[in-house]
């Protein structure tokens, strides 16, 4: 057999000493594939704003001084700054940030699971959640959701109370499905940890986008010491290039973290990066308005077309089940337009661009849909 082989490769990988959960296992892997129009990882594909480019050459500037130094472990102004974007009373104490919201999960996995324990979120949900979970030797649960997708209290309550998790991730706005979550959900379920003492963690990657008036969990962290609060700056700050994921909790919490979290994880250059982005958060958050206005629109032409979306309060759309959802992504891709697949049975899921793509993107599904591709599944 060639040993470069796919095969080859997968049976040397089988001959290595894996741990035993790993085996099998496929790494997260959504296809980076370079087309004109990329709307398949719901990034904020409005480039930097100008301003903001220069004052982060500045802030980098500014690191190398003491680039031979080992950066400050605590990232105190960074925290600091990130408390004041949140508001909702909070102060450095409550912050801890990481190389994106997923290794922020991941410690909150290396602290609160591991072998042993068990980690719950709700699908169709992100991804990640089930990978973090065997990459820290954490049992995963699925719970359920309502056929459009929603949760609710009581049913999420039972559902916890049932499996009893040691930590519990309810995603809001839910990605794939944009749905976002009440605070009565999130109530509901803390309240069901009551016995067990887990740890809630609500990811608010997408709060930003929100329709108008959606609460954000932060409401409810007072009085709450295993409530966490993931956000990140890689979705609507557009800065998904940075990695800069971030927490608001009860300080012991963030206590817990620094037990697990590798010295000086974050660089120098990424925390000036960060904070440079955050002093200029309302010129970067000005594109927020736009997305969510073509997030809207994708909707309605989707709707329009009869390939019934579900309803958004993220920067992206799910839609389906489609006749044929294979034949609508490549039809796409060869428009030089690319969405995401995200295995759910005839579905797929795209980001809202700039307003130039997300034409590009509904003037080829209505040719897809003219040419008798794009319909829905009988
Ligand atoms: C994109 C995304 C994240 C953010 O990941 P980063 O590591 O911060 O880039 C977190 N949670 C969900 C649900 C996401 O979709």
């Amino acid at each position: 057999m060639n040993p470069n082989s796919a095969e080859g490769r997968l049976e040397r990988l089988a001959a290595l000493p894996l741990r035993e959960n790993l085996r099998g296992a496929s790494p997260y892997g959504a296809p980076q594939i370079d087309v004109p129009v990329q709307l398949n990882v719901n990034e904020n594909t409005h480039p930097l704003p100008a301003e903001v480019r220069a004052a982060i050459l500045a802030g980098v500037e500014g690191t190398l001084e003491t680039l031979n130094r080992y950066p400050d472990r605590e990232f105190t102004t960074l925290r600091a700054a990130l408390a004041r974007y949140l508001g909702h009373g909070l102060d450095a104490d409550h912050l801890w940030a990481a190389n994106g919201s997923n290794e922020v999960l991941q410690q909150i996995l290396q602290a609160f699971g591991g072998p042993g324990r068990t980690l719950m979120s709700f699908p169709p949900t992100y991804s990640m959640y089930p990978l973090l979970a065997a990459g820290t030797d954490t049992r995963y649960v699925a719970g359920t959701r309502g056929p459009d997708f929603t949760l609710r209290p009581d049913d999420a309550a039972a559902q916890v109370r049932e499996q009893a998790p040691d930590v519990v991730i309810v995603c809001t706005p839910n990605n794939p499905t944009g749905t976002a979550t009440g605070l009565d959900v999130i109530e509901a379920v803390y309240a069901a940890t009551e016995a067990t003492r887990s740890i809630v963690v609500v990811d608010e990657a997408y709060a930003e986008f929100a329709h108008t008036g959606t609460a954000s969990a932060l409401e409810l962290l007072p009085g709450r010491p295993r409530l966490v609060i993931s956000r990140t700056m890689s979705k609507a700050f557009g800065m998904a290039g940075t990695r800069l994921g971030y927490l608001a909790a009860a300080p012991e919490v963030t206590d817990a973290l620094r037990l697990v979290r590798l010295p000086y994880h974050l660089s120098a250059v990424t925390q000036a990066v960060a904070l440079a982005a955050l002093v200029h958060a309302d010129a970067l958050l000005a594109t927020v308005e736009d997305i969510k206005a073509q997030r809207d629109r994708i909707v309605t032409g989707l709707d329009r077309l009869g390939l019934t979306p579900t309803p958004s309060d993220a920067n992206f759309v799910l839609f389906g089940p489609l006749a044929d959802p294979t034949a609508v992504w490549h039809g796409l891709l060869d428009a030089g337009v690319i969405i995401r697949d995200i295995g759910l049975r005839g579905r797929l899921r795209v980001s809202a661009g700039t307003e130039a793509e997300t034409t590009a993107f509904l003037d080829r599904m209505v040719e897809l849909a003219a040419a008798g591709v794009a319909i829905p599944a009988p």
